[in-house]
């Protein structure tokens, strides 16, 4: 693609008829409105744009013309041009977003009018001669990085969006990093291929969309949630490193930052263990932060936590490690006194647990009933507050149950200090951990602990193989993160003892308390993977139907391998310093999975429902949009 970033080709002459062809000409430019300079002056050129703003002085206009490499000031002026006075009239036309053709001469600003904020900003082009490309109607938001449409009407106008500049920053920004990517791993030897989009569906935890087969009626494809089987049978073919910048499919609940297809950098070796894909994506990533922001890594090489590390000190199996803000456990000191909803919490298997907010013993009723409610909204019955006053005396309604050495010896384990407040919640490890990592992470914000020129990432490893969950009213074991996963040497034995204990050889890499990549060393035996999937609930037949080559395939030579995924879109939001990942997307879907563009999902023709022997049965009372 002839993109090239230098700027040095555009032509140093000062006259030139014609104009000699920059990297960017075309049959209808020969610049751009982003590459004349000073050097430039004297130069005859043509250039095309859309009318970014018009000031109509009546026999002097200024047109701002931009593209998409900036934005240069046309004058149309008949005192310093002949043709100028031809030329007013359909300058005179143009009105914003309008697409012009401007032929003209390059010419220094003069003294006291350049515009420094503009690359541009020295020169100008003085019009002789304007040609309307296309008009354009009133648009529905000004194109301007000031925007204060709402996301709905960009959406909908997103070719219109994608016209400011910041946007468009933001899709370049994309670019570069997938380039990057691709040079980076293509030195190392990986090798780019395409697996299928319509495939038979590899779980990773969400719905399959699903694509009716018409030849195979009855029959469906599903997209992919993740190109999992395919890359792990590319390594079982020999091609020792695979990588690919894949389309992913997941119809997972609503949520405000997912999105129903996004993009993953995935990624297998062959004859690997953790250490060695670990290294490859530590440098990759380390490399793209360096490259593409001036932020500093808080950690290098990058801090490995444990599973149960991250969620007894964070709550979270993602922490935000920009700032410190511990949760503690109380252990048996809830046991204390007689304060029955600590006990209650700790005999019923669960626990208390507690954060420390420095400086805010000073809280309001108000704020503490607020704080109280945002714990509730994410499923604690209460939140126990305790304010540590100036002179070290402390305002909770714990008083009331133990004495003042217990409430002391509390106080100690939550290093707590005059002037805090510590903030505990009791009930079961999960709702504890939900709630408090949320008012950490709230917390760290509100009390200035976030750095925003911090970038602090962490790998998270030791998870379990296995999680209890709940289906159809029953207990059953799912695969933490994919069903893939190798086991823990030696651990594989508890596989029959004690399933819940074995760890995997997952690894999940962890920015500002975004997840932004995980993955792990594979199960290669057939037995093991057979053994994991009998555990996970499928019986003989269901084995052989879902995933009986993958069990072959490890029978025909698979070598060990590994390997991981990054999502894309998410880390080019984090390098792009924004915190919506639609920012970062050229046509995303809503917060309700509808491409408001082309107006999608939309119901289609009976004919064609038909033809995929597909009959719709809509839901008796429609679901709430
Ligand atoms: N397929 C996994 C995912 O999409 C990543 C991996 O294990 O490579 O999360």
């Amino acid at each position: 693609m002839a993109t090239p970033k230098s700027r040095k080709s555009t032509a140093k002459s000062t006259t030139s008829t014609p104009a000699p062809r920059g990297p960017r000409a075309t049959a209808l430019r020969t610049v751009t409105c982003g590459e004349l300079t000073l050097a430039d002056a004297g130069r005859e050129v043509i250039m095309t744009g859309w009318v970014n703003r018009r000031r109509d002085h009546g026999q002097l206009i200024f047109i701002d013309l931009r593209d998409r490499y900036g934005v240069t000031q046309v004058v149309i002026d008949p005192e310093r041009t002949p043709e100028g006075s031809a030329v007013l009239d359909t300058a005179a036309e143009a009105r914003a977003e309008y697409v012009l053709q401007v032929r003209g001469t390059v010419a220094a600003r003069l003294a006291g009018t350049e515009n420094a904020a503009m690359a541009t900003g020295a020169v100008e082009v003085i019009a002789t001669g304007i040609g309307i490309l296309n008009p354009a109607k009133t648009p529905p938001f000004p194109i301007t990085d000031a925007i204060t449409a709402d996301e709905a009407l960009r959406l909908k106008y997103r070719y219109l969006d994608i016209r400011r500049p910041a946007m468009r920053a933001r899709l370049e920004l994309r670019h570069q990093v997938a380039l990057f990517m691709r040079n980076f791993l293509s030195e190392r030897g990986f090798i780019e291929v395409e697996t299928p989009i319509l495939t038979k569906s590899s779980p990773e935890g969400a719905r399959d969309y699903l694509v009716p087969s018409r030849v195979w009626p009855g029959e469906f494809y599903a997209l992919p949630q993740a190109p999992q089987q395919f890359k792990q049978l590319l390594m079982v073919a020999g091609l020792d490193r695979y990588f690919q910048i894949a389309r992913c499919f997941r119809d997972e609940d609503l949520r405000g930052d997912r999105q129903p297809e996004f993009t993953q950098l995935d990624l297998e070796m062959s004859f690997v263990e953790e250490a060695d894909v670990m290294t490859v994506i530590e440098d990759l990533i380390v490399g793209l932060i360096q490259r593409f922001t001036q932020k500093k890594i808080k950690q290098l090489p990058l801090p490995h936590i444990t599973f149960a590390e991250a969620m007894e000190r964070y709550g979270i199996d993602r922490p935000d490690l920009r700032f410190d803000l511990p949760l503690q456990s109380l252990g048996d000191l809830a046991l204390l006194g007689e304060f029955k909803v600590f006990q209650d919490a700790v005999k019923s298997g669960g626990v208390v647990k507690g954060l420390r907010i420095l400086g805010r013993g000073g809280a309001t009723r108000k704020e503490l009933d607020e704080l109280t409610e945002f714990a509730r909204t994410f499923g604690a019955k209460g939140l126990l507050t305790l304010a540590i006053n100036p002179d070290g005396s402390v305002k909770s309604p714990i008083t009331k149950f133990m004495t003042a050495e217990d409430v002391q010896r509390i106080v100690t384990h939550m290093a707590g200090q005059p002037g805090d407040l510590i903030v505990f919640v009791a009930d079961s490890a999960k709702v504890a951990n939900d709630v408090l990592w949320r008012m950490r992470v709230r917390m760290g914000e509100e009390l200035g602990l976030i750095d925003p020129n911090v970038m602090a990432l962490c790998w998270v490893v030791g998870f379990p193989m296995f999680e209890v969950i709940e289906e159809n009213g029953r207990e059953r074991y799912h695969a933490t993160h994919n069903p893939f996963s190798g086991v823990k040497p030696g651990h594989e034995a508890l596989f029959e003892t004690d399933p819940l204990q074995a760890e995997a050889r997952q690894y999940d890499i962890v920015c500002n308390g975004y997840e932004i990549g995980g993955g792990s060393v594979r199960i290669h035996q057939a037995e093991v993977q057979r053994r994991v999937f009998q555990l996970l609930g499928l019986n003989d037949a269901q084995i052989t139907e879902q995933f009986g080559h993958m069990l072959e395939a490890f029978e025909l030579g698979a070598p060990p391998h590994g390997g991981l995924a990054v999502g894309f879109d998410r880390l080019v939001m984090l390098l792009a310093d924004t915190d919506n990942i639609r920012e970062v997307m050229a046509f995303p879907k809503n917060a309700n999975a509808q491409d408001l563009l082309m107006n999608a999902p939309s119901p289609v023709e009976t004919e064609q429902l038909d033809e995929l022997h597909v009959a719709v049965q809509l839901p008796k009372v429609p679901e709430k949009k």
